[in-house]
């Protein structure tokens, strides 16, 4: 069974990007333009791994991730941040919120494909245990 990828990103150009490599990668995706529809999406599928963007309208990466993480269906999804935001402390308020995870923007697609192998393997090893 495919792995399903559920992309939260409002700039078209990174959306197209992200769409492209990981459907090259050999997984399926869906999207969403900003944080309430990523939310309903999340809430309508079954996603291995949620990326999600940080600066988008409506609802931002934030408060997506505070409303994902308090959905009891939703909360053990892995949920990755893809963002520009590159100081220290964004990186540390993005790991303190809730996120599994964080890739740099822009995307290079090496580093965005190991990226993504090594969140998913991270998934399937934490399915057996219960520590979160
Ligand atoms: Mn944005």
């Amino acid at each position: 069974m495919s792995v399903r990828i559920l992309i939260v990103e409002d700039n078209a150009t990174n959306l197209d990007l992200m769409t492209y490599l990981l459907r090259s990668f050999g997984y399926s995706t869906s999207s969403a333009q900003d944080g309430l529809a990523g939310l309903e999406a999340a809430k309508t599928g079954q996603y291995d791994l949620i990326l999600t963007d940080i600066l988008m309208p409506r609802l931002d990466g934030f408060e997506f991730a505070h409303r994902l993480k308090g959905e009891p269906g939703l909360a053990r999804t892995p949920l990755v941040a893809v963002t520009a935001l590159a100081m220290t402390g964004d990186r540390e308020r993005i790991l303190a919120s809730g996120f599994d995870g964080y890739i740099s923007k822009p995307i290079e697609p090496q580093a965005f494909k190991a990226q993504i192998e090594s969140l998913l393997s991270e998934r399937d090893r934490g399915k057996s245990s219960d520590h979160r």
